[in-house]
């Protein structure tokens, strides 16, 4: 009998390494467009024969064309790959728990015009104020360019119907979001949890010089905490849609209440409204009900990072403990799932320079191998929110990228 050499085994996920290359190939293309065929062979390291099927698979699927060359040489001008023209557009929308930002952009997420409100918690109401911005920015001719809609939300989603499983933040339990946003607007539409989504725009607008497109970690830090992986270039979903949850992996069992209602969650200590509460010296619960409207200002985080750029000790004891949290639960990721790498977004990417020795010490003390240890842990500090380029990334992205959709 044949013995499993275990150290060979991989998951027998379709057509994975196809599916890899293609990724590979897109963004080689978009970083140095126009490009040849055989330029594109020799960066990939493959034969010409698998770049034949590559560059067929991405012009059928019309993520990439193909024109000769304007270029005067003897013989035969070589035909140049770049990424499909530009005039196509794309609608971000990112519901946060506080408020909510629309972003119609060109698809490499190059922007046209943004607005944003208040989120209104309720979901028929918020569709409703959605569904009158959206026609409002795609207005006269944008509409017939615009090839689709990315509505990010903060909470886990079955990408096959749209539907929002949950959200805890805006205690929403399966709400239906894609079908009656999609039938007032009239154009195709993609519901993703927001570290999915960053995790897609990593793999399809990033750049493959900043390290693995194929696997790698997300993870976002915003009003909740959330972790988007990306193992052999496909988003790890889960069997039931709700894989990536370490945010509500308990660092303890008895620390703060989480939007979850369960105590101690990695959400809990590293939140951007915990570290402001941790700045203010407040449980965590105290300064929900300060934003919750009791008259007085509560700072943001962006506040928070300015105090202690400004030399503010307690704003910048406050950030180095939220390092220390960060790390933890980064450690926890690695253990886990030990990622090429993580890519961390979000507004506290702002102190990366102070937090930066708190997070790598937990890493360090809380990772088995010295391998693990030092496992590339990069800030997103992309000029657009990386929450928004999700949205476009859920346009742009070839459909072969995204879950089958019936
Ligand atoms: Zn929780």
């Amino acid at each position: 009998m044949r013995k499993l050499n275990p150290a060979n085994f991989r998951p027998a996920t379709r057509a994975t390494s196809r599916d890899v290359n293609r990724q590979i190939a897109l963004n080689l293309i978009r970083e140095h467009q126009p490009l040849s065929r055989a330029d594109l062979a020799r960066r990939m390291g493959v034969r010409r024969s698998v770049i034949t099927t590559l560059v067929t698979d991405l012009v059928d699927a019309g993520a990439v064309v193909e024109a000769a060359s304007t270029e005067v040489r003897r013989g035969r001008p070589p035909t140049l790959l770049s990424i499909r023209p530009s005039g196509e557009l794309a609608l971000a929308i990112d519901i946060r728990f506080s408020r909510t930002t629309l972003l119609l952009s060109d698809l490499d997420g190059r922007p046209v015009e943004s607005r944003g409100f208040d989120t209104v918690h309720d979901p028929e109401q918020l569709i409703a104020r959605i569904a009158k911005e959206s026609r409002a920015l795609l207005k006269g001719a944008r509409r017939a360019r615009c090839k689709g809609v990315g509505v990010i939300v903060p909470g886990m989603v079955d990408p096959a119907t749209g539907v929002v499983l949950n959200a805890p933040q805006m205690k929403w339990r399966d709400v239906p979001f894609r079908q009656p946003l999609a039938r007032v607007l009239g154009l195709p539409m993609q519901v993703e949890n927001a570290p999915v989504a960053c995790a897609l725009a990593k793999m399809w607008l990033g750049r493959s010089s900043a390290g693995d497109t194929t696997d790698f970690a997300y993870v976002i830090v915003s009003d909740g905490v959330g972790v988007g992986v990306v193992k052999h270039g496909q988003v790890v979903r889960g069997a039931t849609a709700t894989a990536g949850e370490f945010g509500h992996i308990p660092l303890t069992l008895t620390g703060p209440t989480c939007s979850c209602g369960r105590q101690g969650c990695w959400e809990s200590y590293t939140s951007n409204l915990a570290t402001v509460a941790r700045y203010l010296g407040r449980p965590l619960d105290d300064a929900r009900v300060v934003r919750r409207g009791s008259g007085a200002r509560r700072p943001s985080i962006t506040d928070v990072i300015a105090l202690a750029h400004d030399g503010d000790q307690r704003a910048i004891a406050a950030l180095e403990e939220t390092g220390t949290y960060l790390g933890l639960g980064l450690a926890n990721i690695i253990c886990a799932v030990n990622p090429a790498r993580i890519v961390v977004g979000g507004e506290i990417t702002a102190a990366w320079d102070v937090m930066r020795a708190d997070m790598q010490r937990a890493i360090a003390s809380r990772t088995l191998t010295p391998a693990a240890a030092a496992t590339p842990i990069q800030p997103d500090q992309t000029t657009i929110s990386p929450r928004l380029l999700g949205g476009v990334a859920l346009v742009a992205a070839p459909r072969f990228a995204m879950p089958q959709v019936a």
